[in-house]
């Protein structure tokens, strides 16, 4: 089975392994295993910020910040794909009690203007309290878009000049980095809080780091723990976030290779609408004429090719590393053929 539905199907390699393997560990509950220790002072350190905590999922670690940075009855502005909003179960009701002012963005990025736009008026007691902006990079239902630093700037002014806490859900934010040649240091600079998942495109079976502030993340600590995350001798798992960190970034190249070359077998078929523009690692795109989405996954899985059909009329396709350069030239044959 050549594998497209995520980048989070990703399977260790003997030399990560290896990494689980030797890790030393302790009771991260206690604060003493020395590799999530490690892994949490690694990744602070690379986006210049002051602490960072790590945590099973990356639901786990926006939903942390959400319930760090707000109060019952705070509203949270973010575009209308995000998957703070999507695909986390509904935890900003259920966990932080907080409402949505969802935003019409650009492929699931949004501007300065928009959220100006989305501000209550503190002053007018019918609206709740505007108190968070989240954005993210890469957008996943964006097609994997990235934002421009630029726009991010503008975004932080306004957040600034109107009290708003700024939260970067950056599932993939490495492969933005990577695609756009940026540093993750200026992401620490503009960013209350950062969520980064070593489980998607770069390849750790499991684990997600919050990074923020010292208060911050002592108090993403004590909300960890209430929503049943803190774990144990997870210095196993913290061990392949490591190694993630240190071998499988620069990569993330090959990913985008490979999902533009999709993208460009699949813009000649008369069965393929619009295709989102494939900038990272996911290539998205609307199917029309002869199949439904659902018509056209199954023609690929009798291929031995999984994709998902994410609405009715997308497909969504992810490239990662377990993907190789062979299984694209064949993904290619069998899209010609199709
Ligand atoms: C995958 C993903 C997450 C976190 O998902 P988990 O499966 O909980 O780790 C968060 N945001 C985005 C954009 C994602 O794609």
């Amino acid at each position: 089975m050549i594998d497209f539905r995520s980048d989070t199907v990703t399977k260790p390699t003997p030399a990560m392994l290896n990494a689980m393997f030797n890790a030393k560990v302790g009771d991260d509950v206690f604060g003493e295993d020395p590799t999530i220790n490690e892994l949490e002072e690694k990744s602070s350190d690379m986006f210049g910020m002051e602490a960072a905590i790590f945590c099973p999922s990356g639901t786990m670690t926006n939903q942390i910040a959400i319930k760090c940075h707000t109060q019952p009855g705070d509203e949270i502005i973010c575009d209308k794909l995000s998957h703070i909003y999507q695909y986390e179960g509904g935890g900003i009701g259920f966990n932080s009690g907080c409402s949505v002012k969802l935003i019409d963005g650009n492929y699931g990025r949004i501007n300065a203007e928009q959220v100006e736009a989305s501000i209550n008026n503190k002053n007018d007691v019918h609206k709740p309290i505007s108190k968070l902006v989240s954005l993210e990079n890469t957008a996943n239902r964006g097609g994997g878009s990235c934002y421009d630093f630029e726009d991010i700037k503008s975004i932080k002014k306004t957040c600034k000049a109107n009290d708003l806490l700024l939260h970067l859900d950056g599932a993939r934010l490495f492969n933005a980095l990577v695609a756009k040649k940026e540093s993750p240091k200026d992401y620490g600079k503009i960013f209350d809080s950062i969520s980064i998942c070593i489980s998607k495109g770069l390849g750790a079976p499991v684990g997600s780091v919050l990074i923020g502030t010292k208060n911050f993340i002592t108090k993403a600590r004590r909300i960890r723990k209430v929503f049943g995350g803190g774990m144990r001798q997870a210095g196993y798992l913290a061990a392949a976030c490591i190694y993630a960190l240190e071998n499988n970034i620069e990569r993330l190249n090959d990913d985008h290779h490979h999902a533009k070359q999709l993208a460009t077998a699949l813009q000649q078929k008369d069965f393929v609408g619009e295709i989102m523009p494939a900038e990272t690692n996911i290539v998205i795109f609307d199917v029309k004429g002869k199949y439904t989405a659902a018509e056209l996954a199954d023609k690929f899985k009798k291929r031995n090719i999984l994709v998902i059909a994410i609405t009715k009329t997308k497909i969504r396709m992810v490239t990662h590393l377990d993907i190789t350069a062979e299984m694209i030239t064949e993904t290619i044959e069998i899209i010609n053929q199709l």
